[in-house]
């Protein structure tokens, strides 16, 4: 193996991966204007079906662009030297190699990420501010940003230090310890992401009384769930689509609502939806993701660990020098057929999931609140009735809207 054929790989899996992605894109488009399935017929009235249309071909016409743009950056700054150039920064600031790794992440981080500014600003204050959807102020925009900001820059700066410390330390038996820390944080984040990291962008409050309340409390004692562990969000503060998540285990488990679900949806319908999240904590599926994320970071991490040493990954990306950093970039792009295909398979699991979570909210509740709901959900962020199935396999967590009805009527 030599670094050039290395980096005709690495050029080969960017190419292979935008290409697929491109006609992925192309056949959903291509049905964009199917006719509605019969039972769908109520989802939409004519108006906000052609909203819908647009909005699905603007964001795909964005989404084209934005591809485009990501792939010719990175052959750029590949064909021309450009992570040379970032190592030889790093290499100038300082002899030691984590300093150097945390240089050449930060910049390579921030910079693509600054790229991207002007991308993440048109989508939120043109595309999602024309079909009325945003509700976020420039000021938060710029301030979540720097806050994303600081947080990579202590997680990631933590957690790439001591990967770099473990390697130093260990040798190729890194992946072991690396791996024990990568579970333990999953573990931690899985538990506190709500309490610790939520609310530096949100704010979570406690189910207010009244009669919502009443019937979550009802339905909340029937299965066995508490209700302290059910809190409302104010997603509002960002965008008028409306969701609802379960996070965490045991003591710190909790549903969270937004508030825009609340304001959309009829009582009835609401419990029904945080049955569903409910049935996810009930049938297991948040252990399985968990359990399944860190195995998934075990195998990586071994596959790392066999590569690491070859100087070939680290030249292939045009540096002059070998180096655990520019390993990691090497490693990351020959390694994303294979995260590609585990991500299918991640998704295939969580559309199984999602029919068991609305099983189980129609047999401990009711089928007809959840498909009202689903349908209002559907029609408040304008989604596609009519997908590919192709682009559904590759890219969808949640069955199509179709299919959730149909197995949630049966
Ligand atoms: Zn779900």
């Amino acid at each position: 193996m030599d670094n050039t054929f290395v980096f005709y790989c690495i050029l080969f899996i960017l190419i292979a991966e935008f290409i697929l992605a491109t006609v992925m894109n192309f056949l959903n488009a291509k049905r964009f204007k199917d006719p509605i399935p019969e039972d769908l017929n109520d989802v939409y009235n004519t108006e906000e079906y052609e909203k819908s249309q647009a909005y699905k071909l603007t964001n795909y016409k964005f989404g084209v662009f934005t591809s485009i743009f990501s792939l010719v950056l990175i052959l750029f700054f590949l064909l021309f030297g450009g992570f040379a150039w970032v190592d030889n920064v790093a290499q100038n600031i300082s002899d030691n190699i984590i300093i150097q790794a945390l240089v050449f992440f930060g910049i390579i981080m921030i910079g693509s990420d600054i790229l991207n500014i002007p991308f993440t600003y048109y989508q939120t204050f043109v595309i999602e501010e024309k079909f009325g959807f945003n509700k976020t102020t420039k000021a938060t925009f710029f301030i979540d940003k720097l806050k994303q900001w600081a947080m990579t820059i202590i997680f990631g700066g933590a957690i790439l230090s001591l990967i770099i410390w473990f390697f130093q330390w260990a040798g190729t038996n890194f992946w072991l310890y690396t791996w024990a820390f990568v579970a333990i944080f999953t573990l931690f984040m899985n538990l506190f992401y709500s309490k610790l990291i939520v609310p530096l962008f949100n704010k979570q409050e406690p189910l207010e009384a009244g009669s919502l309340k009443e019937k979550i409390e009802n339905y909340a004692a029937q299965v066995g769930f508490d209700l302290q562990n059910i809190f409302v969000i104010n997603g509002s503060k960002r965008s008028t689509k409306a969701n609802a998540y379960f996070s965490g285990f045991g003591k710190e488990k909790r549903v969270t609502l937004y508030d825009t679900l609340i304001k959309d949806l009829e009582e009835e319908e609401i419990v029904a939806v945080l049955a569903h999240e409910i049935g996810h904590y009930k049938k297991k599926h948040i252990v399985f993701n968990l359990a399944t994320s860190i195995v998934l970071a075990g195998v990586m991490l071994f596959i790392l660990s066999l590569f690491i040493n070859n100087p070939e990954i680290s030249l292939a990306i045009g540096v002059d020098r070998p180096s655990f950093h520019a390993a990691l970039i090497g490693f990351g792009i020959l390694y994303s057929p294979i995260s590609e295909v585990t991500g299918l398979l991640m998704n295939h699991f969580s559309r199984k999931f999602e029919y068991q979570a609305d099983d189980y909210a129609k047999n401990t509740y009711a089928a007809l609140p959840l498909v009202t709901s689903l349908k209002k959900l559907s029609k408040n962020s304008l989604s596609n009735l009519t997908p590919h199935p192709a682009y559904v396999f590759m890219h969808y967590s949640h069955p199509p809207l179709i299919d959730r009805i149909r197995n949630l009527k049966a």
